[in-house]
């Protein structure tokens, strides 16, 4: 499994839809202080089932819709896809049956957020599974985010631990055994 383009539209400051395409290997953003190179990140980690407001360093979700400028006025949705290309089929099952996997997640104002797979209507569960399995998760140590090497350099061991799991590909297994106790 492969991230291969990653779409946004209306999100934060990305409100004209862009498209970015996803290279192999270690991927870097630069830009001028403010340009939204956070904000790409965020929308990647929020694609794959984010859910707390404070990780989009907002105080709700609806904060990633674009709220407008100086020049134009703010919008009613925030969409962003991920392509993920699956040719080698090491998706999990479930999400398994296509070479190409594109989940969209969708936030409307006053209407929460909407979760497709390949145009298909999902939960936020089955992404955020999706992703745990493929050790890629919003809380994936893949996704390197300002700041985050200071304090994993200052981390309690519990905390350093959850990283290593996260980079083992076993905290999968625990969400599955947590959603397995809840039944
Ligand atoms: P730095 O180099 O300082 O870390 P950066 O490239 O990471 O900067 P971001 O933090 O990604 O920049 O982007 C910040 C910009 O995004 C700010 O100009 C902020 O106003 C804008 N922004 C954030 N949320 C929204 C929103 N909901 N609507 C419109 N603009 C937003
Ligand atoms: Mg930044």
């Amino acid at each position: 499994m492969r991230l291969t383009r990653l779409r946004l539209n209306g999100f934060k400051s990305f409100v004209d839809p862009t498209d970015l395409v996803i290279h192999e290997g270690l991927t870097g953003v630069v830009g001028p202080n403010g340009c939204g190179k956070s904000n790409l990140l965020e929308a990647l980690r929020w694609v794959m089932g984010e859910n707390r407001p404070s990780a989009m360093r907002g105080g709700g979700m609806e904060d990633v819709i674009f709220n407008g400028a100086a020049t134009r006025g703010a919008r009613h949705f925030a969409e962003v896809a991920l392509v993920i290309d699956n040719t080698d089929r090491l998706a999990p099952a479930g999400f398994n049956d296509a070479d190409q996997i594109e989940i969209v997640r969708r936030i409307t104002r006053d209407a929460g957020s909407a979760y497709r797979c390949n145009s298909k209507d999902v939960r936020a569960r089955d992404v955020q599974m999706l992703f745990a399995d493929a050790s890629t998760g919003s809380h994936s140590p893949a996704l390197v985010r300002q700041g985050q090497i200071s304090e994993l350099i200052n981390a309690k061991p519990k905390a350093r631990r959850r990283v290593l799991e996260e980079a083992a590909g076993i905290s999968g297994l625990y969400a599955r055994r947590h959603e397995a106790e809840l039944k």
